[in-house]
């Protein structure tokens, strides 16, 4: 009998061995998973999974691949079928000035200056107030949540009621309120703006969505002493710095006469340029700036619909790509450089002024325009360890684009389809630190009646004021 006992004792080993591998995986835990859409994820490899699925806790992304594997991986309450659609890491755009969407519309046909001087300015010094930034907040995140955009970088007055609406909103935003050589709506002089600026930095710092930022306008609008002071205040409170620059042909020739050198080596000679800057337009730069940008690893926006409508220039886009410098995509404010704030709009006009531009139709793709409201975009706000694709551990920033239309119809490639076909009502979800703010294009988080209503009223008093603004 010792044969067997020596027999069971070698089995029960055996079982013992080989237990941990027998017995069914303990699933993990999620909150949402999102199964069934083709998901893009804008990752290094760029990976497209066509029955993919993410599976979310919190506000985190914990997986990302095939759509068995994550629902044999993950037990979650809640699921959403995304079969049909597109799941794509949500938009970022990462220039605008949001409460101009009240004035959209007011003055075109402009050059950048007397769009400025002769409308922009007068109307702003006469309407902006923080009730009038708070609902023209409301109406940009409206509009942008509806255009799957759930990140927007924004340089305004009233930052702060800029801030709260944005939050109410549900958006992730990075916000700073712009410091100009003049007196602004709200603050009289640059020390003041800054001013507001520090206290701004202190009460939003520890936002989970909301990234404080200090905003000189620019080289042309603000002196050397503001810029500096500017930059000191930025760097002490580890917060990004975001300026228009180098955006038209009278700020380089500017520049040149009163430093001797173009807005970008200017910004870098008085050492403002830095890993922390947010550069919006970098349309008048030549080959030094275009490294000098790349070495600094600045951010740059490119506003090709603003660049076009007011005749500003033509981003050298392709270049600074191939440079290595981080180029994201905006709208600019939509009151005559735009009329709205649909990003994926930017992402066509991006490839085709490229195109038509350098007679190349290689010389920008739809997979590198999709990159840039993305990913690259994600880079140029120097957020791209929080968003810009869809990975784990990165925050829950996604939108779900029907492809049951007309327009989704057929479905080749994704990012050709994106640039190219789709439209802003094809935006079906869209789901911002793991908070769903648009379900089946219901947006959530805004009373839509009440802010269009209100739009309406603004657009009125700005009409009927005597003598009025713009046109
Ligand atoms: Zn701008």
């Amino acid at each position: 009998m010792r044969w067997v006992k020596r027999w069971l004792t070698w089995l029960a080993a055996l079982l013992g061995l080989c237990l941990p591998f027998i017995q069914p995986r303990a699933q993990e835990s999620a909150d949402l998973l999102v199964t069934g859409g083709t998901v893009v994820t804008m990752d290094a490899n760029r990976r497209i999974l066509s029955d993919g699925a993410v599976a979310i806790r919190g506000d985190t992304i914990v997986g990302v691949g095939e759509r068995a594997e994550i629902e044999g991986r993950f037990a979650a309450a809640r699921r959403i079928d995304a079969r049909g659609k597109l799941v794509l890491p949500g938009l970022i755009n990462g220039h605008t000035h949001a409460p101009m969407t009240l004035f959209r519309g007011l003055a075109d046909d402009a050059s950048l200056r007397d769009w400025l001087e002769k409308y922009i300015f007068p109307a702003e010094k006469r309407y902006v107030n923080a009730e009038f930034v708070t609902w023209g907040t409301r109406l940009a995140a409206l509009e942008q949540i509806r255009a799957g955009v759930t990140t927007f970088a924004d340089m305004y007055y009233f930052e702060d009621d800029i801030a709260r609406a944005a939050k109410e909103a549900g958006m992730r935003a990075v916000l700073g309120e712009t410091v100009i050589g003049f007196s602004a709506p709200d603050n009289k002089t640059p020390g003041e703006a800054l001013a507001y600026t520090e206290r701004f930095l202190q009460r939003w710092r520890d936002d989970p969505r909301i990234r404080p930022a200090v905003a000189p306008h620019s080289v042309y609008l603000c002196d050397k002493d503001t810029l500096r002071r500017s930059a000191a205040l930025a760097r002490r409170f580890h917060a990004p710095i975001l300026i228009h620059l180098a955006e038209s042909q009278s700020e380089l020739e500017e520049s040149r006469a009163k430093h001797g050198l173009s807005s970008v080596a200017y910004l870098d000679r008085i050492g403002v340029l830095g890993s922390d800057v947010v550069a919006a337009h970098c349309i008048w730069l030549d080959a030094a700036d275009i490294a000098l940008l790349a070495r600094r690893q600045a951010g740059c926006v490119h506003n090709p619909s603003s660049n076009m409508l007011l005749a500003s220039g033509v981003a050298p886009v392709p270049q600074m790509l191939d440079a290595g410098v981080r180029v994201g995509l905006g709208t600019d404010g939509s009151a005559g450089g735009n009329h709205d704030l649909d990003l994926r709009e930017e992402m066509g006009m991006a490839v085709a002024l490229q195109k038509v531009t350098r007679n190349d139709p290689q010389a920008l793709r739809a997979e590198q325009a999709v990159a840039m409201a993305t990913i690259e975009g994600a880079r140029a706000l120097h957020l791209e360890q929080e968003i810009g694709s869809l990975e784990p551990g990165k925050k829950v920033d996604l939108v779900l684009i029907d492809l049951g239309n007309a327009d989704g119809v057929p479905s080749y490639h994704p990012y050709s389809q994106i640039v190219y076909a789709l439209r802003r009502p094809d935006v079906d979800t869209v789901i911002i630190g793991g908070r769903t703010v648009m379900d089946h294009r219901r947006v959530l988080t805004i009373d839509e009646p009440a802010v269009l209503a209100k739009a309406r009223d603004y657009a009125r008093q700005v009409q009927r004021s005597a003598g009025g603004v713009g046109k």
